[in-house]
Parts: C-alpha cells; structure tokens; sequence
C-alpha cells in the first residue's frame, strides 16, 4: 500500500477508536471525575459552578488576583520580581481546579483537556480585547479569510471593543502568530506519555485558527521539581533550561501555553529564549493561577 494510503487508513481507525472508546467510556467531568451529565457536555454544570474564575481586579502583568489594592496595579510578586514575558492571563484560582489538574497532569485524564481547551480559549478573546483596550499590542494585520485585512486595533476609537461585543470576542489571529506550548523534559514525557502543555494547546489552536508551534522551543535538562522552592531558588533552577530553534520565532508576537503559572520563572524562562531568538512579543495563557500559596508548577 502507498504510504498515503497507510496513513489514511490509520486516521480513520483512530477517528473510530476515538467515537467507540466514547461510547464504551462515556467522557468523564474534570471536577467530579463520574461521567459528564448531561452526556454530550464538557463538563457538568454543577461541577462547574464549583471553580472559580479570576476576577477583577488583576495584576496587569500576571493577570492574578490583586486581594490588597494598596500595592497599586501589580501584584507583589511582580512588585518584586521584574520579568521578563510582556503579559499574561489565566483562567481558574489554583485551589478550586487543582484536583482536576492533578489528574489530568498525572493520571492520564487528557480528556479534561476538551474543557480547559474551551475555557483558555475564550479567555485568550477577552484578553485580546484587554489588549486592543490598552493598545498593548499594535500589529500589521493580516485577517482571517472574509475580514478583508481590516485591521482592528487601527480601525478607528473603540472599534475593537465594539467587534467585541459583536461578535463575541476579538480574533486572536490578529494578535498572537503562534500558540508555544512549555515543553517538558524528554525524561518527563517519557513517565507520562505525553505534555499536558501541549494538548491545551492544541484544544486553544483548535478553537482559534493561530497554529501550534510545538518546535520552536525545547526543554535542555532535567531540572529538579520545584515544589518547595522559593522564587529566586526556581529561577536559577531553570536558568538555560530552555532553548529556542532556529529563526522561526523572529519578529513574532508569542503566545506561551501552560496548565499553571506560579512565580513565573518558567514563563520567564521560556519567554528569555524566545527573546533571545528575536520574538517580538512574549505573553502567556495557563489554564490555573496560584493565588499566593506556593503550589507545584
Ligand atoms: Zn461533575
Ligand atoms: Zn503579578
């Protein structure tokens, strides 16, 4: 047989094995780990209604919950930390999504990632529109097929925030031109099969159009867990952990891909390599935020 044919051929046994093995096991809630209800859902509403969202008002360089407004618009790990990534935004408080992510991280639910792809998505529109509000990030736009190249940060006053309310969202296309997932060391992948990195961001790329680019960044050493280090202790941890390949990053505005953001030395990190090669703008997406604690990232 062609080697086109083989290939084919396997895709349509996956496709089928995927719809069977839904049928057999029926998806299982991120939350309460039984099978979804109402099947057909990502998630059971109830479940749902257990995890908690960030909410205003936010660091506006980590994107985490500011508790004292004394400290003004960052928080104080950023009053304290300079990093290096331009900005970033998560979704869900650590604490009320950690059981969750656990499993999914370690005990091989990746289904999970259909609902934390679905929730970062949406979350990567509205920090668009924050952008375009802020005019944080200012881009020769190129336009998904039927927009007609029109650019929606130059558009006039308020244009993007309109767009917003129209059609829900502002396309991320016009402001990110690649989804990079953190990349976990070859020893890692290897115990748990695969990056849960990676699937979120395969779940965000899906659901936007801006493409994955699991390529252009690698993990050089096995770098010790960070569970119980301080933040200056994580960042020499990982200080040339990471390294950028060839050219493809130059002049491109970057959107890092991770389940949880804790001191940042690992956004930081990947955000120095890319940097390094040329990335004009580095910003990161995780689907959890600690809130303060010290939590594993
Ligand atoms: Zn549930
Ligand atoms: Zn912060």
């Amino acid at each position: 047989m062609e080697k086109r044919t083989v290939w084919q051929a396997r895709r349509y046994l996956q496709q089928a094995a995927g719809a069977a093995r839904e049928l057999i096991y029926p998806r299982r809630c991120p939350v309460c780990d039984r099978p979804v209800h109402p099947a057909g859902a990502l998630i059971c509403p109830a479940c749902e209604k257990t995890l908690q969202r960030v909410a205003p008002p936010v660091c506006l360089r980590c994107g985490r919950p500011i508790r004292d407004l004394n400290t003004g618009h960052l928080c104080p790990d950023c009053l304290r930390i300079p990093h290096v990534y331009d900005r970033g935004c998560a979704v869900f408080v650590y604490h009320s999504v950690s059981g969750g992510l656990f499993r999914f991280k370690y005990e091989g639910r990746r289904e999970y990632g259909a609902f934390y792809g679905k929730c970062m998505a949406d979350r990567l529109r509205t920090f668009c529109a924050e952008l375009d509000a802020a005019k944080g990030i200012r881009r020769s736009y190129r336009g998904p097929a039927g927009t007609a190249g029109r650019d929606p940060v130059s558009a006039g006053p308020g244009s993007g925030r309109m767009a917003d309310r129209a059609s829900g969202g502002m396309d991320p296309r016009a402001f990110f031109d690649m989804l990079v997932p953190v990349p976990v060391s070859p020893g890692r992948l290897r115990q748990r099969g695969y990056n849960q990195a990676l699937i979120l961001a395969q779940e965000v790329s899906r659901r936007t159009g801006i493409p994955v680019r699991e390529d252009v960044l690698y993990r050089v050493s096995d770098t010790r867990p960070m569970k119980n280090m301080g933040p200056e202790e994580r960042q020499n941890n990982l200080k040339k952990a990471f390294q950028c390949h060839g050219n493809d990053v130059e002049l491109n505005s970057i959107m890092l891909i991770d389940d949880i953001y804790t001191t940042g030395a690992t956004v930081d990190a990947c955000a120095r390599a890319l940097y390094r090669q040329g990335a004009r703008r580095v910003c990161f997406l995780t689907l959890a935020i600690g809130d303060g604690g010290q939590e594993a990232e």
